[in-house]
C-alpha cells in the first residue's frame, strides 16, 4: 500500500509546536546537503531501541545534531535568554529531575550531555532540537501552575529524543525532496509519511531541512506525552499534572491565539484524555 502526497494542501501554521523560531539560511540549508552525509540511502527502517518501532531513518543522531548546530547558536545569539537567575535554575533543575527519569527508563545515557535554554520570550512553547539541545520560553513557565507541569513539558521534549522524531522528519523531509515523492516509495506505507508530505509540498523545501521546522505528526505527540509521563514517574513527579497541563493549554486558546505549544493535531484535550487513559493503565494514579 502507497500513499501519494498532496502537495496542494493547505498547511496549518498552528501545527509548529514544539518548533522553535528560527528561519534557516538558504546557505545553511546548502551546506548541510552538501555536507553529503545523508546521501546515499544506506540506511532506511530502523528499529527504535526504546519504542520498539520501525522508523524510517536517513540520517543518524551525529549527523543530525552536527546539521543543527549552527541553528542552535544563531537561536540563542538571536533570543534573549533569561537573566531571571532563579527561573533558570528552577528550570534547570526539574531538567535535571526529569532527565534522570528517563536515564531510569534506560532510556537516555547517563553520560549525555544537554544544552538546556532558558529564553526571555512570552511564547508559550518548548523545543528540542537535535545533539540534545533543549529550549524552554518564558512564556510556558508563567503558563503552568507548578514544577511538575514543567516537567511534563520537559519530559515530552525528552520523548522526541528518545522518538527520534527530529531525525525521522529530516529523513522523510529529505526523501521528498530528492525525488522519492512520485508515490512510489516503500515507506510510503506510514501514514507518517504521508502527512509531512503535506506539510512539505505547502511549505516548500526552505523549510523541511534539519528536522527542526516541520510539525511534529499527531503520532509524535502522542509517543512524546507517554514517554514524558514516564520520566515524571520515575523523577516522582505527579503524572496527574500532565493531564492538568493540557487543560490549561486548551483553556489558554480559547478566543485567542493557541499557544505554540499547543498543536491542533491532536486537540488538547483529547491528548488529556489520551494521557489519562495512559496513566491508569500503566499504574500510574487512579484518576
Ligand atoms: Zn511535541
Amino acid at each position: 500500500m502507497t500513499h501519494q502526497f498532496e502537495l496542494g494542501e493547505k498547511f496549518d501554521s498552528a501545527l509548529l509546536a514544539d518548533a522553535p523560531r528560527v528561519r534557516l539560511s538558504r546557505r545553511g540549508m546548502i551546506m548541510g546537503l552538501a555536507s553529503g552525509s545523508v546521501f546515499p540511502f544506506i540506511s532506511g527502517c530502523a528499529t527504535n531501541l526504546a519504542t520498539g518501532e520501525s522508523q524510517f531513518l536517513l540520517v543518524d543522531d551525529a549527523t543530525i545534531a552536527n546539521m543543527s548546530a549552527t541553528a542552535w547558536t544563531d537561536m540563542k545569539a538571536q533570543t534573549p535568554q533569561t537573566s531571571n537567575s532563579k527561573l533558570k535554575g528552577r528550570v534547570l533543575n526539574i531538567w535535571d529531575r526529569t532527565i534522570q527519569g528517563a536515564v531510569k527508563q534506560g532510556h537516555v545515557s547517563p553520560n549525555a550531555q544537554w544544552d538546556v535554554a532558558v529564553f526571555d520570550t512570552d511564547d508559550v512553547n518548548a523545543f528540542v532540537m537535535p545533539g540534545n539541545r533543549v529550549g524552554v520560553y518564558r512564556g510556558i513557565t508563567e503558563l503552568t501552575e507548578n514544577d511538575d507541569q514543567i516537567s511534563s513539558v520537559l519530559g515530552h521534549e525528552t520523548g522526541h529524543v528518545v522518538g527520534k522524531h527530529a531525525e525521522e522528519r529530516y529523513s522523510v523531509g529529505v526523501a521528498a525532496q530528492i525525488g522519492l515523492m512520485a508515490g512510489q516509495i516503500a515507506v510510503a506505507s506510514s501514514e507518517e509519511l504521508s502527512k509531512y508530505g503535506s506539510a512539505i509540498g505547502a511549505l516548500g523545501g526552505a523549510a523541511v531541512q534539519f528536522g527542526v521546522i516541520l510539525p511534529y505528526s499527531r503520532k509524535h505527540e502522542l509517543q512524546a506525552d507517554k514517554l514524558g509521563v514516564d520520566y515524571m514517574h520515575n523523577a516522582g513527579y505527579d503524572v496527574k499534572q500532565s493531564i492538568r497541563l493540557w487543560e490549561l493549554m486548551a483553556a489558554q486558546s480559547e478566543g485567542q491565539r493557541p499557544p505554540e505549544f499547543m498543536s491542533t493535531h491532536p486537540d488538547p484535550l483529547r491528548r488529556a484524555e489520551e494521557l489519562r487513559t495512559y496513566i491508569n493503565a500503566r499504574g500510574y494514579a487512579l484518576i
